[in-house]
């Protein structure tokens, strides 16, 4: 009998959503586990590391891995399937990108202990304790993987060969990845397995988006009765699918919420705020410095919403100390 393809699933730092939405094949899930033999998928099944570290080197041929890399406990296993696998596909926004943890990035590792371990309400340490990589316990040393000084996206810890984007990806790119794959009918390395449109293309409210959109202030979603038809600039929302990568299907559109980007900058754009900032500037319509920073300032917290997906593979990667 002719053995089955390796893949192995990994999860991260993340929220447990990539590995629900490979679940969320369905009936197709079947189809991929009767073609692939899952060596790995700690969520599902009890695999254990020195399982794959006893494997040959490059004997998996996929190595689907979700999450953002915090910790060295990640970097190890993100490490050890690049050793093991042919292929590694960065799987959702948090391995692409950093995903919504990489906002962390906005404080640094002092602020988050700080807050978590003593300053916010409902801590009770009288002691002062903090999570310690090592500690003595009735003799016996315990340890914790060390928590890094910020968030990175996988191919900043790995090489990645494709990417796979979404907050989850949906199952229909999951299953075109996957065959691609196993077709080995794959474009060429670096590539990220969605369409290289913007959002605002596919978008069925693009047609009422006005050629001149002129901005006097910007409204949150909620401040508003937003029609289910018009393009969310014209209504003075700021909506993110001119800068995104589409691919979702327009989920948040279509139950009538603008894009906040989770797919990621479209191709060709490295930075996703950065790009939105230029769209913005050139929308918005001002006439004095009192004007635009009323404009600006009608965004509760800019800088969170422009990379709230991508703030460690942005230019700024991280709040200087
Ligand atoms: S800005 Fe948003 S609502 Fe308008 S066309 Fe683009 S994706 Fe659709
Ligand atoms: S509409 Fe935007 S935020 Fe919503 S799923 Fe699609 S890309 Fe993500």
């Amino acid at each position: 009998m002719v053995a089955k393809p390796k893949v192995a699933i990994a999860w991260l730092g993340s929220c447990g959503g990539c590995d629900e939405a490979v679940v969320d094949l369905n009936e197709a899930l079947l189809d991929v586990t009767n073609a692939v033999d899952v060596i790995f998928w700690p969520v599902a099944l009890d695999f254990k590391y020195h399982h794959l570290e006893k494997m040959t080197d490059g004997d998996i041929v996929l190595s689907i891995i979700n999450g953002h890399v915090r910790n060295s406990e990640q970097e190890e296993v993100a490490k050890l399937l690049r050793k093991k696998s042919k292929l590694v596909l960065s799987f959702g926004s948090c391995a692409c990108f950093g995903g919504t943890p990489g906002m962390a990035n906005f404080r640094t590792k002092e602020d988050i202990f700080n807050w978590v371990y003593r300053d916010a309400p409902t801590v009770v340490n009288p002691q002062g304790n903090y999570p310690q990589v090592k500690t003595k316990v009735d003799g016996k040393e315990l340890t914790l993987p060390a928590f890094y000084e910020q968030v990175y996206a996988l191919n900043q810890i790995i090489d990645v060969d494709y990417y796979l984007p979404g907050c989850p990806p949906p199952p229909d790119l999951i299953a075109n990845a996957v065959n691609a794959v196993l077709q080995g009918k794959l474009p060429p390395k670096g590539s990220t397995l969605a369409p290289h449109k913007a959002l605002c293309d596919s978008c069925k409210r693009n047609k009422t988006k006005p050629q001149k959109i002129a901005i006097k202030e910007l409204k949150r979603i909620h401040e508003i009765e937003a029609s289910p038809d018009i393009c969310f600039l014209a209504q003075g929302v700021l909506c993110l699918g001119l800068a995104t990568r589409d691919g979702c299907g327009a989920v948040c559109i279509e139950t009538n919420i603008p894009c906040r980007g989770c797919f990621g900058p479209v191709e060709g754009v490295k930075d996703a705020g950065a790009k939105t900032i230029a769209a913005l500037a050139s929308m918005l319509d001002v006439h004095s410095d009192d004007e635009m920073e009323k404009a600006v300032n009608s965004i509760d917290d800019l800088a969170g919403y422009l990379y709230r997906f991508s703030l460690p593979v942005s230019t700024l990667k991280k709040r200087r100390v």
